[in-house]
Formats: C-alpha cells, structure tokens, sequence
C-alpha cells in the first residue's frame, strides 16, 4: 500500500513523507494552515504558495518549499501534486501516485464556493481520504447569497435599533468570508487575531478598524464587530454594550447549538463540505476504496458501504476537526469548542 495510517499521521513510506502528520517528522506535506494539521517542529514543509505567509506566521521561520495546484513533483518515484480543496485559501488535496497506486487526501475540503477561495476540484483516484465532519444528511448547507443577505438584514436592523452587529467566527478562513460578504457602510472594527490573520493572508485590511485595548470607539454610531470564538463569554464584549452578537459556522444549523452559546443569532456558513457535497465529491473521485475521517466516520462509511458498494472503512485521526480554544483562539480537539467549525 502507497499510503499507511501510523501513529505520527498519514504516511507515504515510498516517498518517505507524511500528509499533516501531529508529531515532529522529517518531511510534512501541510494541506492547510488551520492549526489542527499545520503543526509545529516538522524538518520541511511542503504547501502551496497561499499558505506560504499563514504557515510562517503561525509557525514562525520554518523550512517550506511551496508549489502551485497541479504541479508535480517527485520523491523516490512517486508523483505528488497538489490540487485545489476549497475550505481555505491554499488549502489543498495531495495526490500521490505510484505504480498506477493513486491516491488522494483531502484534508478538510467544501464543494460550495465561498467567493474568495480557489473552489475545490475532485481528482480520480483509486484511493481517497475523505472528511465527515458533516456526514449526516441534516447538514445541507444553505449557498452564500441567502446567508449573506440574512447577514446584512440582520446587521441593518440592529444598527436602526442602535445596536452593534457582533459577528464570530474562525480567523482563517471563515472572518474573511464574512468581510466579503458584508455590504455596509458602517464601521467595522476586528478583533487582533483576525486583523493580523488578514495581514498575514494580504487580505486588505485598509477598510476596517483594528481593536486595541486602548481602542476607543464612537458609541455613537452602530459598529460590526468581528471578533474569534476566544471572547465569547469573556469582559471583552461589555464594551461593547448595547449589541447583539451572531455566530458564522456550519453548526449554526444544529437546533440548539445557538442557545448554548448563548447567542441572538446562527449563520449557517461552513468550510466543510455538507452532506450532499461529500457524497458528490468522493463519487467524483471514481474511488473504490474509501477512508474516512473527522466527525460522524463509522456513519458515514457504512453509508459509502450500503449505498454505493465501496470499500470504506473509518480510519482514527488526530485532527478531529477545527474547534477554537477560548483563551489562545487557536483550534484544538476541545470538545466544548467545536461549534467553531
Ligand atoms: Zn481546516
Ligand atoms: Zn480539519
């Protein structure tokens, strides 16, 4: 077998490398810069070019050779590429092939297109690594323009009310979503780990305010305020008074997940893929065998099973999915946290 599942992450023994592995190894393939598969202490990195800046600046001066989607390279005989996955900016599926062996790992990968992110491309394979964060059919996630126009109303009617907007989500990936989908002419203020999350992506940041503990805003006039799942239920809200406050995620579509955090309002907006997107994706691979992991695993490949006579089995993982740690926001498997996603 090309690939094998270790204890140090998913490996490739020809090639001698593995794909977002959780301990310190000599070769890392990183398919994204979200915390939870980027990880620190590996000896070379490989990414695409997009996660170049993110990587270092969440890792500091680390060894990274960066390439563009569909280019090959090899290793001991085995090609590698990287094709377009589309959860975040440069986040990426890696292909490797080896003796007519082909396999492809997804990483966290969404079908929908958010409107900033390169959209995902399903690549034939024999062999595919697949996510199920959202393997249930519940989860069937509304497109872009109906949540941003919920989200617009939403902060329109709060500011006539002279209430702020404030609007949670994860730093990289889901904030800049929200940036591009708000139409406002109201100030908007962002939280430090966002305003430097968009710094170090070159996203533009010249629009917005950047929040500082000295920061004072014009109570005056209604603001937006996008902030990380780290001030939820902390002081740093009260300034704040009086608002309303939104999370973005795609558990906003679990009844109850809202009233937990104790929030006025959910938008359904995930970078994973729903349940009819994972099911189109890992039939577009043409795969027979199937592994799956992240979230509702055993469920969902005893429906790849039943429904469509793979071979899918659930393999265990590290990586149980994007979750943000309260006090650094940064994500972590902390079960209380995975409403972040
Ligand atoms: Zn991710
Ligand atoms: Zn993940």
């Amino acid at each position: 077998m090309l690939i094998k599942f270790t204890k140090k992450g998913i490996y490739c023994p020809q090639a001698d490398v593995y794909i977002d592995p959780w301990m310190p190894v000599n070769y890392a393939i990183i398919t994204h810069a979200h915390s939870d598969h980027a990880r620190y202490g590996h000896k070379n990195y490989l990414a695409h070019n997009h996660s170049e800046f993110i990587l270092k600046h969440r890792l500091g001066n680390i060894a990274i050779q960066t390439i563009p989607y569909n280019q090959t390279i090899k290793i001991n005989g085995v090609t590698i590429s990287l094709h377009p996955a589309g959860h975040i900016i440069g986040s990426a599926q890696v292909r490797l092939e080896y003796n007519n062996e082909i396999w492809v790992i997804s990483g966290d990968y969404k079908v929908k297109q958010d409107g900033y992110t390169i959209p995902f491309e399903p690549v034939k394979c024999t062999h595919f690594i697949t996510e199920s964060t959202f393997g249930l059919p519940i989860y069937n996630f509304p497109e872009r323009e109906s949540v941003n126009k919920n989200m617009n109303d939403w902060v329109k009617q709060n500011a006539n009310e002279g209430l702020n907007s404030v609007l949670i989500g994860y730093a990289l990936g889901k904030a800049q979503r929200i940036l591009k989908g708000l139409e406002t002419d109201l100030p908007i203020l962002l939280h430090n780990t966002i305003y430097q999350t968009n710094e170090a992506l070159d996203f533009d940041n010249s629009k917005y305010l950047k929040f500082s503990t000295d920061y004072k805003y014009d109570s005056l006039k209604p603001h937006i305020i996008l902030a990380t799942g780290s001030v939820l239920g902390t002081s740093w809200l009260n300034r704040f008074n009086d608002y309303k406050i939104a999370m973005c995620s795609g558990w906003m579509q679990l009844r109850g997940a809202r009233r937990r955090q104790n929030l006025d309002m959910g938008f359904v907006m995930s970078d994973h893929a729903d349940w009819e997107s994972l099911n189109y994706a890992v039939l577009a691979t043409k795969a027979e065998n199937v592994y799956v992991t992240h979230g509702y695993k055993s469920i969902y490949a005893k429906w790849l099973r039943e429904q469509y006579k793979l071979n899918a089995v659930e393999v265990e993982t590290l990586f149980e999915g994007e979750s943000v740690n309260q006090n650094t926001g940064e994500s972590g498997q902390d079960d209380k946290q995975i409403l972040m996603v």
